[in-house]
């Protein structure tokens, strides 16, 4: 039985799916305008996490998982006019470094990844609702959404009125009705992006876009909603009062999981604030993907994580010791162990709200190859095992050192077009049973 702390309810409750056949998540995915940084990469872990565990509780076919691209925003169309490109140049670019980024750190993709400016038919459709139903309406070529007239209005945050005009950081416009209003759809100057509506040429505010998606691709109500801690208010406020109300008072989830920040020491890791670590820039600086998701899962998702280079180079060490530990079984091949190989400690820790710590120091304790095996994979490692370089060398004879060594000056040597002595290099390695392996993210070496 999985339990999750649901944000809605302020405690965990056991996990029961309105249809366990069909079980349906939905995570808010990134603006895509620039690179990722760590704490971007951590709620697509968590969820990519929490996927697994489902998938394993109820079936490989039970989740359908949704993470839209937010592809149209204030943001983009600033950095197209910086560049001096259309916003679609910006947008494609940064999805492909995301999903680039996110699939080094394991992260499978979701089972759909909705783009607003595929969908503005479906957000048209709900505003119009909206409008007909007076919980919006139209001024000056805008249209907002009235708070006061959802009586619900803030159940998720629990903020009173004054916390929550100060929270939004509420832009004063002499059209708004009241101050709390929010923008579901925003007129287009003719140079910038824009779709023809009931209410004239423009685009979409952000929260609408969510609301429209999941009713289109999930239905009315979903089974878990998920996002940064940072999205409960105004985002995920405001999208449950667009979709309820448009629902006829159906909730817009049974279950609301937020992931805590990332943290430079003091400080939130925040583009604004400009302290932000790149996940490329880690990737460059030589940490491998797995590292950084062993990282990220070492505290709990809820409690804040402090990102430091100690912390990275804990996770290679704790990497390196269960590659070690599978070195030393014979291999297992993938094909030879199922989820049902998975360690009961693992799986009864990640049923208790995720609690990865925990099912990480168990983890470490796994003595059987196939458990071990099926644990890590559950936990979304190992999926690259056989670039790990560890992986079927001694640690602990000053191989490894040895080994590095010489793969290093036969990278120099090519370098400098010195065939003769990379070869040799390559034979010398090759008569003592190691492999060397050229590929595009340099060499790799095994045992032969
Ligand atoms: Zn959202």
């Amino acid at each position: 039985m999985i339990r999750l702390y649901d944000t809605m309810a302020r405690k965990k409750r056991a996990f029961e799916p309105a249809d366990p056949r069909r079980i349906t998540m939905y995570v808010c995915g990134p603006t895509v305008y620039g690179r990722a940084h760590i704490g971007n990469a951590r709620p697509a872990v968590v969820f990519d996490t929490l996927a697994r565990l489902i998938r394993h509780t109820f079936g490989e076919d039970s989740l359908v998982y949704a993470r839209n691209v937010t592809d149209v925003d204030d943001k983009i169309i600033a950095a197209a006019e910086a560049e001096g490109v259309e916003p679609a140049v910006i947008t494609e670019r940064y999805e492909r470094h995301y999903v680039d980024d996110m699939g080094a750190l394991g992260v499978a993709p979701p089972d759909i990844a909705p783009h607003a400016t595929a969908e503005i038919g479906p957000m048209i459709a709900m505003i119009e609702r909206l409008v007909a139903l007076r919980n919006a309406y139209e001024a000056e070529g805008h249209v907002l959404f009235h708070v006061p007239s959802d009586a619900d209005y803030g159940a998720l945050s629990r903020r009173d009125r004054e916390a929550m005009l100060a929270g939004a950081r509420v832009e004063v416009a002499p059209y708004k009705r009241d101050p709390a209003d929010f923008v579901l759809w925003k007129p287009s100057s003719p140079d910038v992006i824009g779709w023809d509506s009931p209410w004239g040429r423009g685009r979409p505010g952000w929260h609408i876009e969510c609301s429209a998606m999941i009713r289109a691709h999930l239905g009315e109500t979903i089974d878990i909603h998920g996002g940064g801690l940072d999205l409960i208010f105004p985002h995920h406020e405001n999208e449950i009062a667009q979709s309820r109300t448009a629902h006829g008072g159906a909730p817009l989830a049974r279950y609301w999981v937020h992931n805590g920040f990332v943290d430079m020491g003091a400080e939130k890791m925040s583009k604004s604030i400009g302290n932000v670590v790149g996940v490329h820039d880690l990737l460059e600086a030589g940490h491998r993907g797995e590292t950084l998701r062993l990282a990220l899962l070492s505290a709990h998702y809820r409690q804040p994580l402090a990102w430091t280079e100690a912390l990275a180079e804990q996770s290679k060490t704790i990497l390196d010791r269960l590659y070690g530990k599978l070195k030393r079984f014979a291999f297992v091949e993938d094909g030879e162990i199922s989820s049902n190989d998975c360690d009961s400690g693992v799986i009864e820790a990640l049923n208790d709200d995720l609690n990865t710590p925990l099912a990480l120091s168990r983890l470490v304790s796994i003595t059987d190859p196939k458990s071990l095996t099926a644990s890590g994979m559950l936990l979304g490692l190992f999926a690259h095992s056989e670039r790990w370089p560890h992986f079927f060398l001694d640690m602990h004879s000053g191989e490894y050192d040895r080994v590095s060594r010489l793969v290093d000056e036969r990278v120099e040597a090519k370098t400098r077009r010195d065939f003769a002595t990379a070869d040799r290099i390559r034979d010398e390695l090759q008569d003592q049973g190691i492999v060397l392996e050229d590929g595009p993210d340099g060499t790799t070496w095994r045992r032969a």
